[in-house]
This record gives structure tokens, sequence and C-alpha cells, in this order.
């Protein structure tokens, strides 16, 4: 009879670690899972256009045209091909590149 009980204890003791490993792994790929998402979602292409941190217009002007594609609005964003605002949907602008970094100076921005 004693051995009997010992062997459940055992029993629950084991049954109790598995289903505690297994919720601790589904909830770790679940982490994993969203942090896939994130980093999917700061790699798309509209998201880059947002320029942060000190801008470099001659690393943005890829055909060497000397001009770039500007929000009205939100001066760091900035394209090399016309597109849209992703932070208000407004048309990006056709500027020269000295125009863009005239902008961006006057509202503060670091431009290379
Ligand atoms: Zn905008």
């Amino acid at each position: 009879m004693k051995r009997l009980s010992v062997i459940i204890i055992a029993a629950v003791f084991v049954i109790s670690l598995f289903s505690l490993a297994s919720c601790s792994k589904s909830s770790k790929s679940e982490q994993m899972k969203n942090m896939q998402s994130q980093q999917v979602n700061t790699q798309s292409p509209e998201e880059s256009i947002v320029r942060k941190g000190q801008i470099d217009l001659n690393a943005i002007d890829k055909n060497h045209d000397g001009k770039v594609y500007q929000d009205q609005m939100h001066w760091n964003v900035i394209s090399d091909v016309p597109g849209i605002c992703p932070l208000c949907d407004m048309r990006l602008q056709e500027v020269t590149i000295d125009k863009a970094r005239e902008n961006l100076k006057e509202n503060g921005f670091d431009v290379k």
C-alpha cells in the first residue's frame, strides 16, 4: 500500500513536470513568432522611407539624378522614387537634394 502511494506521487510529479515543460515551450514559440512579426514590420518598404537619426541625402538618391521625393509635412520622410508618406498619406513632392537638405535643416533635422 505504501509503495503504491509513492508510485502515484511520482507519477503525478512527472505528469506535472511534463505539462509545465510543454507550457513554457509553447509560450516561448509564441514569443518567437511575435518577435519575427515585429521584425517584418520594421523592414517593410513603407517604413524604411521614414528617415531617423542623421539623414544622408546622397545615399537616399540612389539613381544620382540630384532629386528625391520628400513629404512636405514630415520632412524626414524621403524616398528616391515617387511615393506616399506612410505617416499622413500625402504624396511625396519631388525636390532637389539641395532643397531637401534646406528643408531638413530649417526644421531641425540632422543632415549629413
Ligand atoms: Zn507625412
